[in-house]
């Protein structure tokens, strides 16, 4: 069987210069291509006129560009828009724009499901159906910028839609690079955020090949068990060896540490929880976003009142934590945190995990809404 064709977006600007010289051409070639492919946005090589006729017919018999075709594009009341995109092998992801005041945030996706299995998360439902290319990442800004005025109405991308991204770390640290690359969008580190779970041994590697983005690392609760009953991974590497982890976070850098925490009604929300949360953050520069829950349908938690929230950043705010509330956005459509799910509704991938009850709770919940 004759492999997939690659999109040539997979590759980096290194990549890409490596295969021009490969094939005989001027590795500088790259250069104009990713100006074609990401300043320009061209969604065929016939249109990338300053590059040779032959070399155009070149890359059309090797590489595949753009593929990414829109299934549907939802409008939110508050403004913010959700792509989802149904890749060539018929899988769906999703992507959010959210617009502020004075700038988009772009949401991707970076895997088709996720297999860490969060009892909060939609998308955990999907289990993990395969990772995205490089190019799959990088094909959700290209979409959603061809929408803009100008490229530059996105000022920042958020590794925080479908999936782990540490899971597929080489594919993520790519489509950073190539996001990164001044030929290309031109994005600085400070303006792109990676989100994990907390796979410890994948976010020492992030720090130690100094990638360069801002790290954002999903807490969610402040005792193992807790945790643990939140996020399986926490099984694996508990609070101890993930904030051992973050620790080496190196602190004199233009880049930032965050750390998100999903406020549960009655789960992780109380000041007992926040005094906790300063303890174990103490020594580490940092700053904490907080996220009120978002229900999706026939998920068993619920969220804070919003007094309850404002009470919990206080007690942060108290003792120095530079601490934010995230409010949530396109909660009509479906396109809050937590609640992408693409496709068919029931859990088919590898990890798929059937919904439980609450922690504590005996009765298990088997419905499963969304898509
Ligand atoms: N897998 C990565 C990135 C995607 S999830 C991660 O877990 O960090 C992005 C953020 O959404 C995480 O902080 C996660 O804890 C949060 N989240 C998941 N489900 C949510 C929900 N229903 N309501 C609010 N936040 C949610
Ligand atoms: Fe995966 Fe993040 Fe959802 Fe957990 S919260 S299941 S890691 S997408």
């Amino acid at each position: 069987m004759t492999p997939p064709m690659e999109y040539i977006e997979d590759y980096t600007l290194a990549g890409l210069s490596r295969w021009l010289a490969a094939e005989g051409e001027k590795p500088f070639r790259a250069k104009q291509i990713f100006q074609w492919l990401y300043r320009h946005m061209a969604r065929d090589f016939e249109e990338m006129t300053s590059v040779s006729r032959a070399m155009r017919a070149k890359l059309a018999g090797r590489f595949r560009l753009g593929g990414l075709e829109r299934a549907a594009v939802l409008h939110s009341e508050d403004g913010s828009v959700k792509y989802r995109f149904r890749l060539p092998d018929g899988n769906e992801i999703e992507t959010v724009l959210m617009p502020g005041a004075s700038h988009n945030t772009l949401c991707v996706s970076t895997q088709v499901g996720c297999a860490m299995g969060c009892d909060f998360c939609m998308t955990a439902r999907m289990g993990l159906v395969r990772n995205l290319t490089a190019g799959e990442i990088v094909q959700q800004v290209v979409q959603a910028a061809r929408d803009l005025p100008d490229r530059a109405f996105i000022r920042n991308v958020v590794f925080m839609g479908m999936g782990e991204p540490l899971h597929n770390y080489d594919n993520v640290v790519r489509s950073i690079e190539t996001l990164s690359e001044d030929n290309g969008f031109g994005f600085s580190g400070r303006r792109l955020t990676v989100s994990t779970s907390g796979l410890v041994p994948a976010i020492r590697r992030f720090i130690r090949e100094g990638v360069h983005a801002n790290l954002a690392v999903s807490l969610n609760a402040v005792t193992d068990e807790v945790r643990t009953a939140l996020m399986p991974v926490n099984r694996r590497w508990n609070l101890e060896a993930l904030l051992a982890a973050c620790r080496e976070f190196p602190a004199e850098s233009r880049i930032r540490l965050t750390f998100e925490y999903v406020l549960l009604g009655g789960v992780n929300d109380s000041l007992a929880d926040a005094r906790r949360l300063v303890k174990l953050l103490h020594g580490i520069k940092c700053k904490v976003n907080l996220i009120p829950y978002n229900p999706p349908p026939g998920l068993p938690y619920r969220p804070p009142d919003l007094e309850r929230v404002r009470a919990f950043q206080r007690k942060l705010l108290d003792h120095g934590l530079l601490a934010t509330v995230r409010l949530s956005r396109g909660q009509d459509i479906q396109a809050a945190c937590g609640q992408l799910i693409a496709g068919e509704t029931a859990p088919r991938g590898r990890f798929a995990r059937p919904t439980r009850g609450p922690i504590g709770s005996a009765a298990p919940v088997d419905t499963v809404a969304g898509g």
